[in-house]
């Protein structure tokens, strides 16, 4: 009899853990409590995989040996408490596929970049020629790559919900961009748990792997010392070069690993702003770890052509620039958005907030935002927390209407910047679905 192997959710992550326990002969069903995408009905159609979908069969699915969790699905769904109760082993789908891989795996987690800067190692190993697929929380479910063959590198992205799935998965490299409050509902309001479940990527590492993290982060800077554990640590700052493989000195970016330096111009960086300097050194010091050429390391940093809805440039018109980050979804990205401004700027911000602490953001709107459009159901807390602050504040409804009224708030050489601060979900279908209605709009104009 094979082993019994019950997956929650028909997404991305579900039906590619799906196929993959299918190729190698398990006994599955998948049970999805919404509807199921077309796209991914065809791919358990295809596979002949059993699956239900806008219900639970309970006794069916409490039958399994194991069970894949879609990281979408909360610890408090009920149908996660009863496979609890009953001590039913739940795991992620990167837990899942980790055990069929025999490449190497590059790991990215933390509360902002990932995506940012998993696609920018992609990009360089691409260009050095290796055999590498980018997977995990960004593109396809690293299960359904590792079902269709082997590469000789992965580039996971890792969400800390995927991370609380994993027990004996390893990274071969890991890198921690930061930890800052985010997806607090989901553990419990309590910032330690979140950390916790970041800190999981350092899990099972040895003595030749490796973690890179960012030494300018006040929680990663205390606690990755502090880990006992045997993996090489490697650290990038900008603030500091004492101890550091990456660092900025005189408008250069170093990376110094195992005394084979790499010096580059920050100007030549194809990401611009602070945050993309610590994403352009986490990706150099993996470059140089897997002993990549340097004028491969340097030309990746530099042509580079970035990821939509990221500080996106989108059209100038009549000398304004539209900037589309509709990814920004906390405060902390937004920070770096602002930050990384050159110009005065009109932002449109709001949708659902997730308990946020605008104060972090006041010095900044004070210094360059001259107008505030809201865009959301309820702009209560971003109109009480900037109306002292920021001198003009509009409320809108749609993205129409924000970005008739971002354009006619800007003058020549400012800037619109959409950097919403906020989930979506209350005007639109996702945060990808924001972004296009932005561009959309603003060539509309
Ligand atoms: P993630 O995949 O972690 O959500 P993304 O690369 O998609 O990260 O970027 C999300 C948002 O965070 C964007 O608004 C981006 O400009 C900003 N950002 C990117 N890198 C960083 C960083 N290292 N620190 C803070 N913010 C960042």
């Amino acid at each position: 009899m094979s082993k019994k192997i019950v997956i929650l959710g028909a997404g991305e992550s579900g039906t590619g853990a799906a196929v993959l326990a299918a190729v190698k002969g398990f006994d599955v069903f998948v049970s999805d409590a919404g509807t199921v995408r077309p796209e991914y009905r065809k791919f358990l159609e295809d596979y002949d995989i059993p699956y239900e979908e806008k219900k639970h069969d309970i006794r069916r699915i409490l039958r399994a040996e194991e069970v894949i969790k879609s990281p979408g699905i909360p610890e408090n769904a009920f149908v996660v408490e009863q496979i609890r109760k009953l001590g039913i082993p739940v795991i992620s789908e990167i837990e899942f596929a980790g055990r069929y891989i025999k490449g190497m795996k590059i790991c990215v987690t933390g509360s902002n970049g990932k995506t940012t800067t998993t696609t920018l190692i992609l990009h360089l190993l691409n260009k050095a020629g290796l055999r590498v697929v980018m997977a995990g929380n960004v593109g396809k479910s690293l299960a359904l790559q590792v079902a269709r063959g082997e590469a000789d590198y992965y580039v996971i992205e890792l969400s800390s919900f995927q991370l609380d799935g994993m027990y004996d998965f390893k990274a071969d490299i890991a890198i921690l961009l930061n930890i800052t409050p985010d997806h607090l509902d989901r553990y419990g309001y309590d910032m330690e748990n979140y950390i916790l479940s970041k800190l999981r990527i350092t899990r099972n590492m040895r003595e030749r792997d490796i973690l890179i993290y960012c030494h300018d982060d006040p929680v990663l800077r205390q606690r990755i010392p502090a880990l006992d554990f045997p993996a090489e640590r490697l650290s990038f700052s900008i603030k500091e070069k004492k101890g550091q493989t990456a660092w900025i000195e005189n408008d250069q970016m170093i990376i110094n690993y195992k005394n084979n330096k790499i010096k580059m111009s920050i100007m030549d960086l194809a990401l611009q702003g602070k945050h993309n300097m610590y994403n352009s050194m986490a990706a150099g010091i993996a470059g140089q770890v897997l002993q990549i050429r340097k004028e491969v390391i340097r030309e990746s940093l530099s042509d580079f052509k970035g990821v939509e809805h990221r500080l996106e440039p989108v059209l100038r018109v009549h000398g304004i620039q539209f900037v589309n980050d509709s990814k920004a979804t906390n405060v902390n990205s937004v920070w770096y958005a602002l930050e990384s401004a050159t110009t005065r700027v009109v932002w449109i911000a709001g949708g659902i907030d997730k308990g946020n602490d605008y104060s972090v953001l006041a010095d900044l709107a004070r210094e360059k935002v001259k107008a505030l459009v809201c865009l959301g159901k309820d702009n209560r807390k971003l109109v009480e927390a900037f109306k002292d602050i920021v001198p003009t504040i509009v409320e809108t409804q749609s993205m129409g209407e924000a970005v008739r009224n971002a354009y006619f708030l800007a003058d020549n050489g400012d800037t619109v910047l959409l950097s919403p601060a906020c989930a979506s979900f209350d005007l639109f279908d996702n945060y990808e679905d924001r972004g296009r209605q932005f561009k959309q709009a603003v060539r509309n104009l």
